[in-house]
């Protein structure tokens, strides 16, 4: 199976525009091995590097110190076959729904059957009909669903999700964490989530990675033994 992660010993410092402000140590000696085909989520305090973990794994920015590999080979820049959803969705404003996705398979070099790739995952997250809406027609959990689709087009086998759902209503978070989960069980794919919300991580991980501000590493690793589908917590709803 492949969307083996292996993070080795990686640092990263963002330079200060300030020369009397020092540099802030983003990543400070992180070490990471996630298993292809798992479920894995990402929780710690605000600043700890979480989103910049992430976008190191992405391909979007790069390390200052340290290797990441993919199915063994070294993470230079972004691929195809890893895909990446944000928080607040970060659709683009000026183009439709299909437009959108169809930029998710021109990003990774995927030319060839465009119309019927874009159609396959607009169906696959429920947004049959509204291919030729924009953004602000939808509502969150429509864009976001849409922001989900533009990740998944061109069938990454890692897929990094930041914050996904941090911005939706409780009652739109929780069927879009049950359609996550279906989408990750039908493609097999490695997804690495960062959330904020620990009853969702729980629910929804075979691991809980828990980073630290200070310094900005893995504190712990948790492992979720519980059986799939999973009970939600009765705080869920309050
Ligand atoms: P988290 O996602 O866990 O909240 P981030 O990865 O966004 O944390 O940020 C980690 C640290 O790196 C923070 O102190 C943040 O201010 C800093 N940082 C993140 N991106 C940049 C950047 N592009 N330039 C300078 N500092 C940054
Ligand atoms: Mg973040």
């Amino acid at each position: 199976m492949v969307g083996e992660i292996k993070i080795n010993n990686v640092y990263k410092s963002f330079k200060s525009l300030d020369p009397s402000k020092e540099d802030t140590l983003a990543l400070n000696g992180v070490d990471l091995k996630i298993e292809p085909g798992s479920f894995v989520s990402l929780i710690g305090p605000s600043g700890c590097g979480k989103s910049t973990l992430l976008r190191i794994i992405g391909g979007l920015d790069k390390a200052t110190s340290g290797e990441l590999f993919l199915d063994g080979n070294k993470i230079i820049k972004p691929g195809s076959d890893r895909g990446f959803a944000f928080q607040g969705s970060n659709l683009f404003p000026w183009l439709t729904v299909e437009k959108n996705i169809a930029f998710g398979l021109k990003a990774r070099h995927i030319y060839k059957k465009e119309k019927e790739e874009v159609q396959k995952f607009v169906d696959l997250v429920g947004l049959k009909g509204f291919e030729k809406s924009y953004p602000h027609q939808l509502s969150g959990g429509m864009q976001q669903r849409a922001s989900l689709a533009r990740a998944l087009v061109g069938h990454p086998s890692v897929l990094l999700l930041d914050e996904p759902l941090g911005a939706l209503d409780a009652f739109t978070r929780m069927t879009l964490q049950d359609e996550i989960l279906k989408i990750w069980k039908q493609n097999n794919m490695t997804m690495l989530m960062v959330t904020h919300d620990v009853d969702e991580a729980i629910y929804m991980s075979d691991k809980v990675v828990v980073m630290s501000s200070r310094p900005s590493k893995v504190e712990e690793i948790i492992d979720i033994d519980l059986p799939r589908p999973r009970a939600r917590s009765q705080d869920t709803f309050q």
